[in-house]
């Protein structure tokens, strides 16, 4: 077993120091005034942060080679981020399958791995997470650099300063202390998130969402999933729950949820519940989503319609997040994308219909994000929890 000893602090000290690295790691290189005109502090206060950051090797001075110059620690060099400089694990937990990446500082992906899970049992699910873990260690060796730590993500109500999953439906986990358990097993700091908030802050600092204050992911598939952006801050609630629209209620008379209410989003749209629906309305056993999605594909008219509810279920899920918070920009995401044509007109008239004013100007994109991106997410929390100094 690895000691967390192996890491190190990182050498920033205050909020502001954080925030200047995480600037620099969505936008640079910068000039230490442009992280001051992006950050709003003071180009005395940018400086100060930035000279630890540079000795210890997390930020580069752009020097310019050709010029010769001794002219390391001019302020009108750009600085960025030298991603060489640490490593880290995201593992993304689905109901049937753990895929982690092994990332560098900057975020992008050197090695990805996936295996399957026979088994939901936390004991089992955490001893191949460990082994998977050790196979991406033992690739870190290759480079030469610490894997400072290491981040998880998994669908449900996950408490991230706690390190708990309070329950995750698709794992049928309540309560399992996963931060600790996965520090014991893997020797290394551990971040444990909301899937779609862990793919939000991939989204946030090097995705669709880059620049934006006010933005949401949706994500369709297993579950109806959103990781919300309020002010530059990815929101996680008072009790670690936050924007759970799948379980928005549309139709009080509709199918019962696994939450115990009825006609939830998650309830009409996401992939159980369209399976159960194509087989109830076309007599055809679909053995699972891609199956259902076969059918409809093949003009089947009922699984069809299924779609199109399913569709209009999703809209009217976002045009609720744009009515309460007005988000500039909604990413809709995730595995469920693959039935995008048969529900992307359904999506627009609903969102249309149910938006009100001028929250209807929000620019509603798709972005395919593979599972692969879910897990440099979870690399990502694991890569804040380094930088921060005041939480977590
Ligand atoms: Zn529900």
């Amino acid at each position: 077993m690895r000691s967390t000893s192996r890491t190190e602090a990182f050498p920033a000290h205050t909020p502001a120091a954080s925030q200047i690295f995480t600037t620099v790691l969505s936008h640079g290189p910068l000039t230490r005034s442009e992280i001051a005109a992006r950050t709003r502090l003071s180009a005395a206060a940018v400086t100060k942060a930035v000279r630890p950051l540079i000795e210890a090797g997390y930020l580069l001075e752009d020097v310019d080679e050709d010029a010769r110059q001794p002219s390391l620690g001019r302020p009108a060099n750009p600085v960025l981020v030298d991603g060489g400089r640490a490593l880290f694990i995201g593992v993304k937990m689905t109901g049937d399958e753990l895929i982690a990446v092994l990332t560098d500082l900057c975020c992008r992906i050197r090695v990805a791995r996936h295996v399957p899970l026979t088994t939901h049992d936390p004991k089992a699910v955490l001893a191949s997470t460990a082994a998977l873990v050790q196979e991406l260690l033992t690739e870190a060796d290759g480079f030469g650099v610490r894997v400072q730590g290491l981040g998880i993500a998994v669908s449900g109500d996950v408490d991230r300063a706690a390190g708990v999953v309070r329950y995750s439906p698709f794992l049928e986990w309540r309560d399992v202390p996963l931060a600790e358990l996965a520090a014991m097993t893997t020797g290394l700091p551990v971040t444990v998130d909301n899937d779609v908030r862990a793919l939000t802050v991939a989204e946030q600092w090097f995705g669709a969402g880059v620049g934006l204050s006010d933005f949401a992911v949706v994500t369709v598939g297993a579950g109806i999933g959103c990781g919300l952006v309020v002010h530059g801050q990815v929101v996680s609630g008072a009790h670690g729950v936050a924007g759970e629209i799948g379980h928005v209620a549309i139709d009080p008379a509709g199918p019962l949820c696994h939450c115990g209410n009825r006609g939830c989003v998650e309830a009409i749209a996401a992939d159980s519940a369209i399976v159960g629906k194509v087989r109830e309305v076309t007599g055809v056993q679909v053995a699972d989503a891609a199956a259902a999605l076969d059918l409809a594909h093949e003009g089947d008219p009922g699984a069809r319609e299924v779609y199109a509810r399913a569709g209009e279920a999703i809209g009217r899920g976002i045009a609720t997040v744009a009515n309460l918070l007005g988000p500039e920009r909604v990413i809709i995401s995730g595995e469920g994308l693959a039935a995008y044509d048969l529900f992307a007109e359904q999506i627009r008239d609903a969102f249309a219909a149910a938006a009100f004013g001028s929250a209807a100007r929000c620019d509603v994109q798709t972005r395919p994000l593979p599972f692969e991106e879910w897990a440099r997410g979870a690399a990502a929390t694991a890569i804040q929890s380094f930088i921060r100094s005041d939480t977590y």
